[in-house]
């Protein structure tokens, strides 16, 4: 298919911003994998940017991804990194390299059984609600360990790293002690659980420099990438 200008001249845009953040502290571009956040795009979108090169795509809806990922080219890799009700959990095990979102022992349980029915393992990351708002999805600082501990003992769960939602700000800098304060805790959660926690799932459109800068690993970018999203999340 032809390559979409804009499409490519987004991705190359964001590319280069990974790339600078990585130069300004010393980090191998590579260690950064961009997760291209597609919710709320179609998959004639998708299939723009995977033209341009990118393969790494990233949903936050269960019911909007699964028809997407099916009318979407084949050997895309797909992520989910939307708030995962219970119910719905069997529709995203198996289908996703690593769900983001784990942030609570019943959620964590359902997975578990679901996942080892099917004779798969899943990949999964906790989301930590760093700064502790309220509404927030997450699990608090306090309950990560005793979270942690219980997902990294579930056979069928490949417990990876952490994940966060900082909160929102005007300054691009504004979140960075959120992005700080997420690797801190895993590099204490590999010291408690004797376990590597590679993943660190942090950064988006307007603060993707400061995450990479803390050590992200997959940044999670949609607006640039995309453009505005139109519909309203459902
Ligand atoms: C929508 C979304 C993103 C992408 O946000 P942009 O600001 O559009 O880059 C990243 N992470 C999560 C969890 C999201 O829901």
């Amino acid at each position: 298919m032809s390559v979409d200008v804009s499409a490519r001249e987004r991705l190359d845009r964001v590319r280069s911003r990974i790339a600078s953040a990585c130069a300004a502290c010393g980090r191998d571009p590579s260690s950064v994998t961009l997760v291209a956040v597609s919710k709320l795009h179609d998959a004639a979108e998708v299939a723009a940017l995977a033209a341009c090169g990118q393969t790494i795509f990233g949903e936050s809806y269960i019911q909007e991804a699964l028809p997407k990922m099916e009318a979407a080219p084949a050997g895309l890799v797909w992520h989910f990194i939307g708030h995962l009700q219970r119910n719905k959990a069997r529709f995203a095990i198996g289908r996703f390299a690593c769900i983001h979102t784990l942030d609570n022992m019943e959620l964590a349980q359902v997975l578990q059984k679901r996942t080892s029915d099917a004779g798969l393992t899943q990949t999964v990351c906790l989301q930590v609600n760093v700064a502790g708002e309220t509404q927030k999805s997450g699990v608090a600082p306090d309950g990560l360990p005793e979270l942690a501990e219980a997902v990294a003992a579930m056979p069928a769960l490949r417990l990876s790293g952490l994940m966060v939602i900082p909160p929102v700000f005007d300054d691009p800098e504004g979140a960075r002690p959120a992005f700080c304060r997420l690797r801190e805790l895993r590099d204490a959660l590999e010291t408690r659980l004797g376990m590597p926690l590679p993943m660190l799932s942090m950064g988006m459109s307007g603060d993707l420099e400061a995450a990479v800068m803390e050590g992200a690993t997959h940044v999670r970018v949609g607006t640039d990438l995309f453009g505005p999203r139109q519909r309203p999340a459902s």
